[in-house]
């Protein structure tokens, strides 16, 4: 594995180059970040000591809209992660056709080490560095790994303090009380479930005889379970960065969540009512739980856990990458040859900036929808995109995650080649 990870991000690009209608000057543009900002952020801590947290913004490539994408709080932050993680969201908006480029921020911290009055400074003083960078119609941050709508809510009102005006398309993911949309907090799991119903279509499933272990419990992970379980799924393997636990028939899904909400870890409990109890279950490592036999394997926690030190050891038939950029670039070849399918993430966890910009769509118009209408839109759009990558794939026969980044790469080619001035001089040559 390449240490640098934008590095190895631009390995899956120039793999796809040569299925898509991209002039090799355009994939040289996609292989560079427009921009990117860093930020030294002072936040005074409850001790009365001054600690400087150092955070990021890059946008990626904004030729069809503006920028999109999370900010991450997290101690393994860097900027080749958020250059990586800005590329992709560049992909994933052109994969759905929703009309955004990539953009992506972190900040190099754990927030759990924070007290909330910690954290709302410093969510309040990424947004008073990033103020000249961000807006509605230039670049739209948005929930990611431990960031969540109450800081985005903070987010959204230091935003709107600074420029005296209110703001909400600015940031996405908010609380529904601050222009939030009914339905983002699920998105990315659900959109990542309608992918695997559209694969159980394919290839003829029967949920209960289908096992799945997901790796990671927060927001993606937490979601996606519930709706496959809900299905029918065997639910056998979930972890969170803690450990794993492993239950041969299968969990009760909403008693895990009920345990992992109240406790902070995942437990195998059984719930009815108020009154939880204890049932048996294997406690195995987040790296066992990546080798198990199943069906279905669902990372949906941080990048780089499927590599070259085990991608050979992975048993299951599908991936589903709920995360971003689970699979290192060297680690897909060999799970390709192992005939074991991927849907990636730039598809698999769309979901979230899908309803990302309907939420966006919503505060520009001041018009609320539905729940059932954020649901349907997100459906159409996941199922067409599902199978447009998944025609490709067979067309060209190759692997999905290829097929994905070709049908991406035309759509920003189209956009970046209508802008620019190179068929003047193809003309004149
Ligand atoms: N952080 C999420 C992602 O990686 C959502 C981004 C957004 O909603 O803009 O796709």
């Amino acid at each position: 594995m390449s240490k640098d990870i934008y590095q190895d991000a631009l390995k899956q690009l120039d793999r796809a180059a040569q299925h898509s209608h991209a002039e090799p000057e355009t994939i040289e543009r996609l292989r560079h970040p427009q921009t990117a900002l860093e930020m030294s952020i002072p936040v005074r801590m409850d001790d009365g000591s001054l600690k400087i947290f150092k955070g990021y913004r890059v946008r990626h490539n904004d030729s069809r809209g503006p920028t999109k994408g999370g900010i991450r709080f997290h101690p393994d932050v860097s900027l080749s992660e958020v250059k990586a993680l800005a590329f992709w969201m560049s992909l994933k908006c052109a994969v759905v056709g929703i009309p955004y480029g990539g953009g992506k921020g972190g900040v190099i911290v754990d927030p759990k080490s924070l007290s909330r009055l910690e954290l709302e400074r410093l969510s309040r003083g990424f947004i008073e560095q990033a103020v000249d960078f961000i807006g509605p119609l230039k670049d739209i941050p948005a929930p990611d790994v431990y960031t969540n709508a109450m800081i985005m809510g903070w987010m959204m009102d230091e935003y709107s303090k600074i420029t005296r005006t209110y703001n909400p398309g600015v940031i996405t993911g908010k609380p529904i009380s601050m222009g939030g949309s009914l339905g983002r907090d699920d998105a990315t799991g659900r959109g990542a479930y309608y992918c695997i119903k559209e694969l159980e279509k394919k290839r003829g499933w029967n949920p209960s005889e289908i096992t799945v272990a997901v790796q990671g419990f927060g927001n993606a992970g937490q979601h996606v379970a519930s709706l496959l379980h809900a299905d029918g799924y065997k639910i056998v393997a979930v972890s969170d960065s803690q450990g794993a636990i492993y239950r041969k028939e299968g969990f009760d899904v909403p008693s895990l969540v009920h345990a992992k909400q109240s406790t902070r870890k995942v437990q195998p409990v059984y719930c009815e009512g108020t009154v939880c109890e204890g049932i048996p279950a294997d406690h195995i490592t987040n790296e066992e739980l990546i080798e198990l036999d199943v069906d279905v394997l669902i990372p949906a926690a941080l990048e780089n856990v499927i590599t070259t030190d085990n991608a050979e050891n992975v048993k299951a038939k599908v991936i589903v990458e709920a995360a971003n950029g689970p699979i290192t670039a060297d680690a897909d070849p060999i799970l390709e040859k192992n005939n074991i399918l991927v849907i990636p993430d730039i598809l698999a966890n769309a979901g979230g900036v899908t309803v990302s910009y309907f939420e966006w769509v919503q505060n520009k118009n001041g018009y609320y929808w539905s729940l059932e209408d954020v649901q349907s839109k997100l459906h159409n759009i996941m199922r067409s995109a599902f199978n447009e990558v998944y025609n490709i794939m067979q067309e060209k026969n190759i692997h999905m995650r290829t097929a994905a980044y070709a049908l991406a790469v035309n759509r920003l080619a189209d956009a970046i080649h209508a802008q620019g001035t190179h068929s003047y001089f193809a003309e004149i040559s």
